[in-house]
């Protein structure tokens, strides 16, 4: 009989999944323990930086730098005596060895090393994936069911035909749907809607448009929808203005290594992630912005959405001021993610492990709470990584490309009681013993 497989599945092949599965194959190369990695993706590698996933049209420039790739901060700390050689290896799977292998390094660098367009980002994950053999599974996952030391992951192929993998440990990644939108109206487009008729050349001729929510997902909208013919384009976010990212060394360090994280108040966290990461664009979004006359805040939450004459009615409500209405005939609901997308596939049964690990219903504030070290809910027999929901607690670069390499380390780490004591028995007997 074999030695039983410790399996980790990850939902979704984007880049929290190409970092995890790089680094488990460098920990098999370097003869160290290592659970076999699965990625189920429905579109393709990096499918949500492409214009399929709905949330670009890959057009635009990634924000951050292509330098924090999926080995950074290139720092592992918890293999002793192996630490150096793992962040060597990891380095074969980075940015600057993909446009090496590309043969546009030099040319990169000449180019005053330009954040990469969306397609391209996909392109990198694409090879990470090819030269690391990442395990891909095509499909999407439907239903997550508990099982006695694990779980069991539905996933449904493109025609149609179902499969269930087991699995020890289960990680998820992405934002959730692109296609939901704030009403059902032709002129309140979903995300997915405003980059399909982008990429279509069909985004209706508007006069006065809008754009909700104050993170990535509207910059890029906001990006996209100054390049068109338009009197005004609005961004409405219930912050007081769109802050400018902070990118001083002070911000970036703390989203680089968590490691100071847990020595600040939740109040100072809080902190740090509202003038960093909540209702901020990006430097090279804002100067794009800020020169054109046409582009305003307006504050508040959109409350109510009424078909007015031609256009769309949006009630925006401030605490203590009364509800002001303003027409628009174009709005893209850009409010982004939903954290908690991934439990419309946990069955009965899986949502109460959650609900008696966390301690009551199932709240984002809740989950955010009980992420332990290893970006798994604390108290669950079977691991589930939410890095997603692990910026509060163990620091604000796990839920994006800030500390990938230390996402992996996290996740890595520690296995489940099962696979640790079968890396134990394999140590044992490559030593001999
Ligand atoms: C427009 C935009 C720009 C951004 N730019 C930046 C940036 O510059 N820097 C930064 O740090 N962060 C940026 N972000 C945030 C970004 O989402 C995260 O940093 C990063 O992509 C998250 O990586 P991921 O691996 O969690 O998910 P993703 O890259 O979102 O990948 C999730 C994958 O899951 C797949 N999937 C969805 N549903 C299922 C299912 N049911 N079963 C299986 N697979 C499924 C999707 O097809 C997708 O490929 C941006 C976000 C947006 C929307």
């Amino acid at each position: 009989m074999g030695e039983p497989v410790d399996r980790l599945l990850v939902v979704g092949a984007g880049p929290k999944a190409m970092a995890v599965a790089a680094k488990a194959y460098v920990l098999r190369e370097l003869g160290l323990p290592a659970p076999q990695v699965v990625v189920v993706e429905p579109h393709a590698v990096g499918g949500n930086w492409l214009p399929t996933g709905g949330w670009t049209d890959g057009q635009h420039r990634l924000g951050t730098s292509p330098e924090k790739d999926v080995g950074f901060p290139y720092h592992s700390t918890w293999a002793r005596g192996h630490n150096r050689a793992i962040n060597e290896a990891m380095m074969a799977f980075g940015w600057t060895s993909f446009l090496i292998d590309r043969g546009t390094y030099a040319e990169w660098i000449d180019r005053g090393r330009p954040n990469p367009h969306h397609h391209v980002w996909a392109k990198y994950l694409q090879w990470v994936a090819k030269k690391a053999e990442v395990e891909i599974v095509p499909g999407a996952v439907r239903k997550i069911a508990a099982a006695a030391d694990g779980w069991l992951v539905s996933v449904v192929d493109a025609d149609g035909v179902a499969s269930v993998i087991d699995a020890d440990r289960l990680m998820i990644t992405g934002p959730g749907d692109s296609r939901r939108a704030l009403a059902t109206h032709p002129k309140v487009l979903s995300i997915a809607d405003f980059w399909d008729l982008v990429g279509r050349r069909r985004l209706p001729v508007s006069s006065r448009a809008a754009v909700i929510g104050g993170g990535e997902t509207a910059g890029s909208a906001m990006d996209e929808l100054v390049r068109h013919d338009v009197l005004t384009v609005s961004v409405i976010s219930p912050a007081a203005t769109i802050y400018t990212r902070g990118e001083s060394y002070f911000e970036n360090s703390l989203y680089s290594d968590p490691a100071k994280w847990r020595g600040l108040s939740i109040e100072e966290r809080r902190d740090v992630v509202r003038r960093t990461d909540r209702g901020v664009f990006s430097v090279r979004v804002q100067e794009n912005l800020l020169g054109d006359n046409r582009v305003h805040h307006l504050q508040g939450r959109v409350v109510r959405v009424a078909e007015q004459d031609e256009g769309v009615a949006l009630t925006l409500r401030n605490e203590g001021r009364p509800d002001r209405v303003h027409v628009f005939d174009l709005v893209v609901d850009a409010t982004g993610g939903q954290p908690l997308w991934f439990l419309e596939m946990f069955d009965v049964d899986a949502a109460d492990l959650v609900e008696l690990a966390i301690g009551g219903p199932i709240t984002q504030p809740r989950i955010e709470a009980a992420i332990g070290h290893d970006l798994a809910v604390t108290g669950l027999d079977a691991k589930l990584y939410l890095p997603n929901l692990a910026g509060l607690a163990q620091g604000p670069g796990f839920p994006n490309l800030s500390c990938l390499g230390e996402l992996s380390d996290r996740v890595l780490q520690a296995g489940p009681a099962r696979a640790r004591s079968v890396a134990v028995r394999t140590r044992e007997r490559s030593a001999g013993r």
